[in-house]
């Protein structure tokens, strides 16, 4: 049968054999940079005031990098030069160790981000101390707080313990990252006056709110270097929308994938000034290394149509604004970080990084976040969520105390979005 080429399907697979070829064009016509040269394929921005500048697209390291240490490689040859680790990502950071080791001379090209998930000077040292020794580097460029909630985990104690540790050339960069309360941590942060970068959420859910615009102008004035976070918004197209369907076809026919068209989106803004994607794959980056070099630009027609659809499938994504939830509920139940969790299961199909971070809350609260009223909550919620039935199944099915008593009808779970 003669294969129909307005198909989405057969569109789709065509334009992934185009970004096939683009990017064995990629590796064949781009020699690695001779000593002393910046590898320079994907664009640049400035990062705030820093003086420094990075690549609009970096890589996130949240997936088994010492075993796919040719990502690496290939992303440090496009010019993906932002790396980004964290001290609990697994062996994330010893595989990126194992790359500057064998790969010395490429060090001074990446921009290294890691984070700490420590809150006090001595935890501080220990855990940067433990990053160098694992990334086999004596420098971090941004050294991030890991995911910050609260203004006062920036406390005056980790000004000075920065002051410090960039006076000993030990970090160039301070900031933290955040995927609860972010427009209100981004304009807290803003009046600190030394906060170097920050790694938010942000997509074209978040991107077209007041309170989001808001928080990027006060940071992009502070001089605040931006980094985005959770740029597709949810993961991929869902089946059940026909407005997300119709959207897909629409780039298909411009010749990129909603995927790629969600981080266009986020470039649109040039006060962001790198998307850290997961990219744990040679696909991934591809993709979207074809996408920073494509200069084709989303129409405004078409950044309404993803502000629409934004707001068509609001209920099915949580945008972090945790302090609702927690002034709402008589128990510290960390509400968004389970629609995160859920996020991960259903939409980024990673269900073991949902249990991994659903099982760090501590016992007692688990127990007491299954009993939880959570119609207070619902009622408030900006996105409408469905938060007491969601909450229910993630309590069910992430808690691995409960792991063997699910019920066969959970796999018809629907999907949600978070972060
Ligand atoms: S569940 Fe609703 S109120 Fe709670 S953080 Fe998410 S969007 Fe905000």
């Amino acid at each position: 049968m003669k294969p129909d080429s307005s198909d989405p399907t057969r569109r789709e697979f065509l334009k992934t054999t185009s970004m096939a070829a683009l990017g064995a064009l990629l590796a064949s016509t781009m020699p690695e940079p001779a000593q002393g040269q910046t590898p320079t394929a994907v664009p640049t921005r400035a990062f705030g005031k820093t003086g420094a500048t990075v690549p609009i697209l970096g890589l996130g390291g949240m997936f088994d990098i010492p075993t796919n240490q040719l990502v690496l490689r290939q992303a440090y040859q496009w010019g993906v030069t932002y790396w980004d680790t964290a001290d609990c990502y697994g062996g994330s950071e010893t595989g990126m160790g194992m790359y500057f080791e064998k790969h010395p001379d490429h060090r001074k090209d990446i921009f290294l981000v890691t984070k700490s998930c420590e809150r006090d000077a001595q935890g501080m040292t220990r855990l940067l101390e433990q990053s160098l020794d694992r990334l086999k580097t004596d420098y971090i460029d941004l050294y991030l707080v890991h995911g910050a909630r609260h203004i006062d985990e920036l406390s005056d104690e980790i000004r000075r313990w920065a002051e410090k540790e960039k006076s000993r050339k030990r970090i160039r960069f301070m900031g933290f990252s955040t995927h609860a309360n972010m427009e209100k941590l981004m304009l807290a942060a803003s009046r600190l006056g030394w906060i170097d970068g920050i790694m938010m959420s942000y997509n074209f859910r978040l991107m077209h709110r007041d309170q989001m615009q808001a928080a990027v102008e006060a940071c992009t004035k502070a001089g605040i270097g931006l980094t985005a976070m959770k740029t597709q918004g949810g993961g991929s197209v869902r089946a059940d929308s026909e407005a997300e369907i119709a959207l897909v076809g629409r780039f298909l026919k411009k010749g990129f994938t909603d995927k790629q068209a969600r981080l266009k989106a986020v470039w649109e803004n040039p006060h962001i000034a790198c998307i850290c994607s997961q990219m744990p794959g040679m696909t991934v980056l591809m993709s979207n290394v074809t996408a920073a070099l494509d200069q084709t630009r989303l129409s405004k027609e078409e950044v309404d149509l993803f502000r629409q659809l934004a707001l068509q499938t609001a209920p099915s994504y949580c945008t972090g604004c945790a302090e609702i939830c927690e002034k709402a509920l008589d128990i510290p139940a960390p509400v968004s970080d389970v629609m995160r969790c859920l996020m991960y299961c259903h939409s980024y199909g990673e269900p073991e990084r949902a249990e991994a971070i659903f099982n760090r809350i501590p016992k007692d609260l688990r127990d007491a976040m299954r009993l939880a009223d959570y119609s207070k909550i619902q009622r408030l919620c900006p996105q409408k969520m469905p938060v007491a039935r969601l909450m229910r199944e993630g309590c069910r099915t992430l808690d691995r105390r409960f792991r063997y008593a699910l019920r066969k009808d959970d796999a018809a779970i629907q999907p949600v979005s978070s972060g």
